[in-house]
């Protein structure tokens, strides 16, 4: 845990939970292939919309053979708190139904189901992904910068009494269908273990590499205008390198031209000796 004080001079850079939002994408093969050949193991949140047709759907299935977790972005990429409780269960309970399908197709069994919101809209809009009076007070900054840092925020007007109830409804919506939380034991930051976080039977994240600001469509618009900008994000960031706890990483399939920035930051990880961890996988 992180007061082993004086037990190590230099500690090994912690692991991390590969994440890859928004697949599939006309790349999703070639990203595949890349992570496998570095033994990368991931979780594909997948949108159900971008399922629907032969070619696309195969793209899952051979992940899956690879040994990938898929896993539940929703099916059309909405915001909770616009669409509400009932569009956005029956379009996380549509996309599932797409994801199994996908495993039968492989012939593989199922991992747990796992679930993502878009644009991290967890029922209260994206500016309060949580509740950050649940984060320890010494944390809150940092957290707030993570989440609004890795998010489009158009408002970040504090959530009202309907939405904290839609997210609450959402929570056990997914646990009621069979949705589980990914809290492997090596996840120990004190913001995450002792806020709502914890509790969360979606899954959050713990660094946003901000692939998404160099895409074409973002470049130059947001805090980060170049890799070498996400270079120094990652070795600056303060839980990142020094906390002894596993992170969950966020990054994105090339939706939009992005893979090369992908290799890249992959490459930068590997190259700073960050341990990528194998998600669990088919059984619990
Ligand atoms: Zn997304």
């Amino acid at each position: 845990m992180s007061d082993n004080v004086g037990m190590t001079l230099k500690t090994k850079p912690p692991g991390i939970y590969l994440t890859i939002d928004d697949s599939p994408s006309p790349h999703t093969d070639e990203l595949v292939d890349f992570l496998s050949t570095h033994n990368i193991p991931a979780i594909f949140f997948v949108r159900g919309s971008e399922m629907e047709n032969e070619e696309s759907f195969a793209k899952i299935v051979r992940a899956i053979k690879h040994g990938f977790v898929i896993a539940n972005h929703s099916y059309a990429h909405e915001r909770t708190s616009q669409i509400g409780f009932k569009s956005q269960t029956s379009q996380i309970a549509k996309t599932q139904t797409i994801i199994d399908h996908a495993y039968d197709k492989a012939g593989l069994p199922k991992p747990p189901r796992y679930f993502r919101f878009p644009h991290l809209d967890r029922g209260c809009g994206t500016a309060w992904p949580i509740d950050f009076n649940t984060v320890p007070p010494d944390d809150r900054d940092f957290v707030q910068t993570l989440f609004w840092n890795g998010v489009r925020l158009e408002t970040k007007a504090v959530p009202t009494v309907a939405e904290q109830g839609l997210k609450r409804d959402i929570q056990n919506w997914l646990k009621d269908n069979g949705f589980q939380k990914f809290s492997p034991p090596d996840l120990t930051h004190r913001w995450w273990v002792e806020s709502e976080l914890s509790e969360a039977i979606d899954i959050l994240i713990t660094y946003s590499t901000s692939d998404w600001m160099l895409t074409p469509r973002h470049l130059g618009r947001w805090p980060y205008k170049n890799i070498n900008d996400l270079y120094e994000k990652i070795k600056t960031d303060p839980f990142l390198t020094s906390a002894q706890s596993s992170h969950i990483v966020l990054m994105h399939d090339d939706r939009e031209e992005s893979l090369t920035i992908t290799k890249k930051l992959i490459t930068y990880f590997i190259n700073q000796n960050f341990e990528f961890l194998k998600v669990t996988g088919a059984t619990e």
